[in-house]
Formats: C-alpha cells, structure tokens, sequence
C-alpha cells in the first residue's frame, strides 16, 4: 500500500478524571504518558510522509461531556473516539485507515507495586484479518528490542478482548499495553530516556511494516 493512501490514526488512552490509571509512586500517569508517546510517534511518522492523526489530545472532555458518573464519563469517551475514528473511515475508507490506541497496562488497581510486567496487544473479539496483522507487525516491533512479550500462546501474539474502541471501530485497530504502570522496573524503564525511545519506535516501525505489507 502506498504511504499517501494511509490514514494513521493514534489513540490517547483515558482521561485525567479516570481515576486510577498511574504508578503507585504517582511519577507516571498512562493519560500523560500516551498522550506523549502519541506525539512523538506522530511528529515521526509525518516527518516521514505518513499522514497520522490522533484521536483526542485535551487530557479532560469538554466541561459539558463531563459527569459524575465515572461509567458514563468513560463511555462518553469512548464513544467520542469511534465516532472520531469512524468519520475518518467513511471518508477514506476503512481499508486505508488503522487505529492504534496506545496504553500502559495495570495488573491491579490498589496503589501498590505488583510483579507482573511486559508488553502486550490485544485485538477486538471479531478482529479482522487486517487487524490481527497490525498487531502481529507491532508484535514482532517490541520483541525485536528485547522487552518481556506477554502473548496467549507460543503461536498467538495478540490477546482478543472485548474493548469498545476495537469491537465498534469499521478500520483494523489494535490496542497496545506497553509494560506496566504498577511494576517497578517497567516504570523506570518507560521514564528513561531509552525506554520512552523503544515505546515510540515498537509504534513507528510496527506501522509501518504493516503498510508495507498490505
Ligand atoms: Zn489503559
């Protein structure tokens, strides 16, 4: 496929308000920190010809989408990112179009560190042959740098999982869980210099293969 035919677009993970969501230590939060990682894949992946957009920037909705409610906050948000992504689709064509949301895994929500670590994607429960393919490019992305890779079977690289944005978007989209945010060693590694490097170019270099590949 050629780069001038693709529409990439990068998904923010969250909100500020989403409660949760950062290192015990208070030093990482996944909102900010997706929200930076997207930049930097974008702004690389422009300078390289590829045009890229991301789903939503502001860390918080507008005041207006704003809730008490934390459910109906977060399915506000949601459903904002697939009307987003799918516009896009019904003006290009969902075939020249691919959603990655990138996010920073948790294993529990209790503020304290935790053992499990790695990186891992997950496709939709009906993923398409498209999207499984992304996420098998980004796959073979982050294991070329050495991280620990979490995946269902030897065979499988991607976890299939009921997640709004990947059952309701029409493009291929994968999700990504770069390490985590409750496991000590991760956090420093997604803090450094190196770490937040490798996160930017498992994005850059995934994407890319995959539209290579199509
Ligand atoms: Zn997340």
């Amino acid at each position: 496929m050629k780069k001038s035919e693709v529409l990439v677009i990068l998904g923010t993970p969250h909100r500020l308000r989403e409660p949760g969501k950062q290192s015990p230590d208070g030093r990482l939060r996944e909102c900010v920190y997706g929200r930076e990682v997207c930049a930097e894949v974008a702004l690389k992946l422009e300078s390289m010809g590829y045009k890229c957009v991301i789903d939503y920037t502001p860390l918080d909705l507008p005041k207006e989408m704003q809730s008490p409610s934390v459910r109906q906050e977060r399915q506000r948000e949601l459903a904002m990112r697939v009307n987003f992504v799918n516009e896009i689709c019904r003006q290009n064509g969902a075939k020249n179009v691919l959603y990655v949301s990138i996010h920073v895994d948790a294993s529990g929500n209790d503020g304290k560190w935790h053992e499990p670590n790695g990186w891992s994607v997950r496709v939709g429960t009906k993923a398409s042959a498209r999207s499984k393919l992304l996420a098998d490019c980004l796959f073979d992305a982050a294991k070329s740098y050495g991280l620990k890779m979490r995946q269902p079977t030897a065979k499988q690289k991607y976890w299939p999982q009921e997640l709004y944005v990947l059952n309701n978007t029409n493009c291929p989209a994968v999700l990504t869980e770069n390490l985590f945010q409750d496991n000590i060693n991760d956090v420093a590694l997604l803090l450094s210099d190196e770490g937040r490097h490798i996160i930017e170019r498992i994005h850059v270099e995934g994407i890319i293969k995959y539209i290579e590949c199509l």
